[in-house]
């Protein structure tokens, strides 16, 4: 029925799996049958805090039987609030404006490295030069930042000008010109297949960018929000971006993006917005959101499980070389190498029959992107199933 509804009235441009889920608590989602299912997708990093997590929904509540919105044009006290979390958590001099999604937080961050281009230099800088295998949203210009042909369809063309590709950090250097204005790139690349870049080689880059003038824009819509164990990406890396981007895990649920700077007084009046951005809904449940992950990374548990749910990964790992073929990620964002495709896929399909939801990542990456607070006995169970599925595809 379900499957029938989806179907005549809500357009198909995503290739669905058809289970109708109730209810969550925590890591696990239960669907209309009660049958039981533990999450390692998390809505692809989004419930950072868990599903049906009772704090967040007690502060939504809260808010919204007060006020839900009433529009940029007036001061939004969580909003401010928000804004001073998002400088002191990152320890950084920044300033943030508010989106909703982690697309529209990218093409702020391109507008506002466009102004600079524009406004810093005699001549016009414009150009963002952004990495093969990125993913960098679906809007008509962040598809064009994002580094897969693949994604440039004639079907949506012409697209804007000013985005070119590198397949290695090291590959920028060269590909800088007098009119690169930025560069933007996922300190670990998501989409791509959970890839990790070299510390030392962002370092590298991120002080060459600086003595050239050129901005550093880091995308952290994916691993913002402590999906690596740091607050920021950029934190774990010890570098200083001049933008960085924020969306998925920041709301727990609730659509929220942020363009996160130290550019503070760049943008001025009339040079962005947005209807929803940062009303009081989506920035009261994520204040709640970071409260809740600000703690538990303080208390020592987000470390604690971070090293019970590697340890526990690279035993699969171990016990399946036969399937897997590396073991890559930071935090708890991870992957598996799967020998080929057609694996990949038959791993996923199994894992669902298990009752494990799990995640694709590029050609050959089976990704994983739990819960934060994932607790011990779901990650124990989430790994069972996916043993299970792996026995009854081999
Ligand atoms: C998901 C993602 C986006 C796009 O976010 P939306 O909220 O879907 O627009 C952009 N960049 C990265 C790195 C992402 O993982």
């Amino acid at each position: 029925m379900l499957e029938q509804l989806d179907k005549d009235y809500v357009l198909q441009t995503y290739a669905r799996n058809y289970v109708n889920f109730k209810k969550g608590i925590n890591a696990t989602l239960f669907d209309e049958n009660n049958k039981d299912y533990i999450d390692f997708t998390s809505g692809i990093g989004v419930v950072s805090v868990g599903h049906g997590n009772k704090e967040v929904a007690d502060a939504i509540y809260k808010q919204v039987s007060n006020i839900t919105h009433i529009s940029n044009l007036y001061a939004i006290e969580p909003q401010a609030k928000l804004g001073e979390k998002i400088a002191k958590l990152s320890g950084m001099d920044v300033a943030t404006f508010f989106a909703n999604s982690g697309a529209e937080a990218n093409e702020g961050a391109i507008k506002l490295a466009r102004k600079y281009g524009e406004t810093k230099f005699e001549n016009k800088r414009y150009k963002v030069i952004t990495l093969e295998h990125s993913f960098h949203g679906r809007t008509i210009t962040t598809v064009k930042a994002t580094g897969q042909s693949s994604m440039h369809s004639p079907n949506f063309s012409p697209y804007p000008d000013g985005f070119s590709y590198d397949n290695k950090i090291e590959d920028i250097y060269k590909s800088i010109d007098e009119e690169t204005v930025a560069v933007m790139i996922e300190l670990v690349q998501g989409e791509g297949g959970v890839q990790p870049f070299d510390k030392e080689e962002i370092q590298k880059l991120a002080k060459y960018l600086k003595q050239k003038d050129i901005l550093l824009i880091i995308d952290e819509v994916q691993t913002g929000a402590y999906r690596t164990g740091e607050f920021l990406a950029t934190n774990l890396y010890e570098i200083e971006p001049d933008i960085i981007t924020m969306a998925k895990g920041l709301g727990g649920g609730v659509p929220i993006g942020a363009v996160v700077t130290t550019h503070k007084d760049l943008f001025t009046y009339g040079d962005h917005g947005s209807t929803f951005g940062g009303n009081y809904l989506s920035t009261a449940a994520s204040l709640k959101v970071l409260e809740i992950l600000d703690n538990y990374k303080d208390s020592g548990k987000l470390d604690e499980t971070i090293i019970y749910f590697q340890n526990r990964l690279n035993k699969v790992y171990e016990a399946n070389k036969e399937i897997f073929t590396g073991s890559v990620g930071l935090g708890l964002m991870r992957g598996l190498r799967v020998k080929d495709a057609d694996t990949l896929t038959e791993i996923i399909k199994a894992s669902l029959n298990e009752g494990l939801l799990i995640l694709k990542a590029g050609k050959n990456t089976l990704r994983m992107l739990p819960v934060l607070t994932i607790s011990k006995e779901e990650i124990d169970e989430g790994f069972k199933r996916l043993e299970n599925a792996l026995s009854k595809i081999k």
